[in-house]
């Protein structure tokens, strides 16, 4: 085990990177084919009103890609190597295109009252591209779903590759009346600057802060978050509660929204519109798939 001079130890990391090399080219190819093969598919999580959970405000779309061989993938497993690989523009437009289309069926099911907002998860690449206005108004327009419908959730690292030409995108988008969010706050460059030439409508804290609220460190973090939002007029929904103690926490603290998995699990359309019909919050250790 383990040579003194580390001879062996390099071998085994060149074999080891040739592999994964070959394995991350591999998913790539596969990944490139994924959505003609009808193998996305996007799961919804639960946006709610943290004074009554029961109101669910919107979903969160979320891909997951099922693999004929690795079975039901998350994000975390494709995403990234989409991203490197330069094929993220068409799974990114798939999940936009999809989550569009969910839309129109819930209008077509639901009572108005009951419509949700659905939130898109964008990427780097696809917000750079210059169609990309252009690309989600249509969409929205053909299939007659109203503009305020639509939330886009950009993080800050996608936001800060070109500031001035994210202002004017998201300027444009909210002109028309798509929804802004900014996701994962507090974890990217953590520049406060930037914020106010950025038209965002909501802020998303992110989860990191959330599970750490018994630390007084983080709690004073999360109230300096929301005394900008507040001064900003921007909404803000906490990301990743999952006990009853951090939703009563960030409630106290002035939080109006939270998502998480007390609220409900990442799931399939039919469930979210179960959940929106029967105002039934499922058993949260759920998992689907
Ligand atoms: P995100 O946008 O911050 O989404 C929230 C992630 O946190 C989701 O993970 C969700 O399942 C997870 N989560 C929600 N509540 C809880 C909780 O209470 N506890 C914990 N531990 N986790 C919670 P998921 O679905 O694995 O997605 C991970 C990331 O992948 C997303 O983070 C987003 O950045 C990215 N992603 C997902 N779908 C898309 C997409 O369609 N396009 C792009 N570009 N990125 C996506
Ligand atoms: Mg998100
Ligand atoms: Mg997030
Ligand atoms: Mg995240």
């Amino acid at each position: 085990q383990g040579k003194a001079d580390g001879g062996g130890q390099a071998v085994f990391f060149t074999v080891q990177l040739g592999n994964d090399v070959r394995e991350s080219r591999q998913l790539l190819a596969e990944l490139q084919q994924a959505p003609e093969l009808n193998q996305l598919i996007l799961y919804y999580q639960p946006i709610v009103d943290v004074a009554c959970p029961s109101r669910i405000i919107g979903f969160e779309a979320l891909v997951r890609w099922d693999h004929p061989v690795r079975g039901l993938l998350e994000p975390g497993a494709f995403i990234p190597v989409a991203e490197a690989g330069g094929v993220i523009g068409s799974i990114g437009g798939w999940v936009l295109e999809e989550a569009i289309c969910c839309l129109r069926r819930f209008q077509e099911e639901l009572p108005e009252e009951l419509q949700p907002v659905i939130s898109v998860n964008i990427a780097a690449a696809q917000f750079l591209d210059a169609g990309f206005e252009n690309k989600v108004i249509q969409l929205l327009r053909d299939n007659c779903v109203h503009q305020s419908a639509l939330t886009l959730e950009v993080t800050e690292s996608v936001a800060l590759v070109d500031p001035a030409r994210t202002a004017r995108v998201l300027n444009r988008l909210r002109k028309s009346g798509v929804r802004t969010s900014l996701d994962d706050f507090g974890t990217g460059y953590s520049s406060l600057s930037y914020l106010k030439n950025l038209p965002f409508d909501t802020i998303k804290i992110d989860r990191s802060f959330i599970q750490a609220l018994a630390n007084t460190g983080c709690r004073s973090i999360v109230r300096a978050i929301l005394d900008i939002a507040d001064s900003m007029n921007l909404k803000v929904v906490a990301e990743g509660i999952e006990t009853t103690q951090q939703c009563e926490t960030v409630r106290l603290m002035g939080v109006e929204m939270g998502q998480g998995y007390l609220f409900g699990r990442p799931m399939p359309e039919r469930m979210a519109i179960e959940l929106l019909t029967g105002g039934q919050i499922p058993d949260a250790s759920l998992r689907y798939g």
